[in-house]
C-alpha cells in the first residue's frame, strides 16, 4: 500500500498533504506517534507555535482512541494570525453551521456539534490550541500582540513586529 494514501471510514481516499515542519519538530514528533493525525491538506506550523500545535494533536489522538472516533486533521495553519486547525470527525453529530470566532476582518464559521459529542469536545481542543497562540509569537513563541505588518497580520512580540 502507498504509504501516502488510504482510504477513510466513508470510502474516500486520503492522501496526507505536505506540511512544513521544519520549524516544528514537536508538531512533526506528534504525527509521527499518531499517523491518522497528519493533515490532509497543505499545511504550516509556525515555530512558536509549535508546542501549542503537537500538543492539541496528542489530545486529538486521545480523544479519537478513547472514544473510538475517527478525528483527521484536514488543516493546520496561521489565518489572519489565528491559529486554525480544520478538523473532520467522522460522527453523526454534525449541526448547523456557527460562527466560531470572529476578528474585525473575519468570521470563522464551521458545524456546530451536539452537545457532549466528539465533534464538540475535538472543537474545544482545537479552540483552546487557538486561545493559547493568540499571545504568543507566531516567531518565537514569547508574549505577543496582533500587528499589521506591511498589511499582513500576525502575531508578534515587540523583536519581531520590527523584524
Ligand atoms: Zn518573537
Amino acid at each position: 500500500m502507498d504509504e501516502d494514501q488510504d482510504i477513510d471510514n466513508v470510502g474516500r481516499e486520503r492522501s496526507k498533504g505536505q506540511i512544513y515542519l521544519d520549524d516544528a519538530p514537536a508538531t512533526r514528533a506528534a504525527l509521527e506517534a499518531h499517523p491518522t493525525m497528519w493533515p490532509r491538506i497543505f499545511s504550516d506550523v509556525p515555530k512558536g507555535w509549535d508546542a501549542e500545535v503537537a500538543q492539541a494533536l496528542t489530545e486529538l489522538a486521545r480523544l479519537s482512541a478513547e472514544t473510538g472516533v475517527e478525528i483527521a486533521v484536514v488543516q493546520i495553519k496561521s489565518k489572519l494570525a489565528e491559529l486554525r486547525i480544520y478538523l473532520d470527525v467522522a460522527e453523526d453529530s454534525v449541526g448547523p453551521l456557527e460562527e466560531a470566532g470572529s476578528t474585525p476582518l473575519s468570521t470563522h464559521f464551521r458545524s456546530s456539534a451536539q452537545p457532549g459529542s466528539v465533534r464538540e469536545r475535538a472543537n474545544a481542543i482545537a479552540d483552546a490550541a487557538a486561545a493559547r497562540c493568540a499571545t504568543r509569537c507566531e516567531r518565537c513563541g514569547a508574549d505577543a500582540v496582533r500587528v499589521n505588518k506591511g498589511g499582513w497580520l500576525v502575531i508578534a512580540c515587540p523583536t519581531h513586529a520590527r523584524s
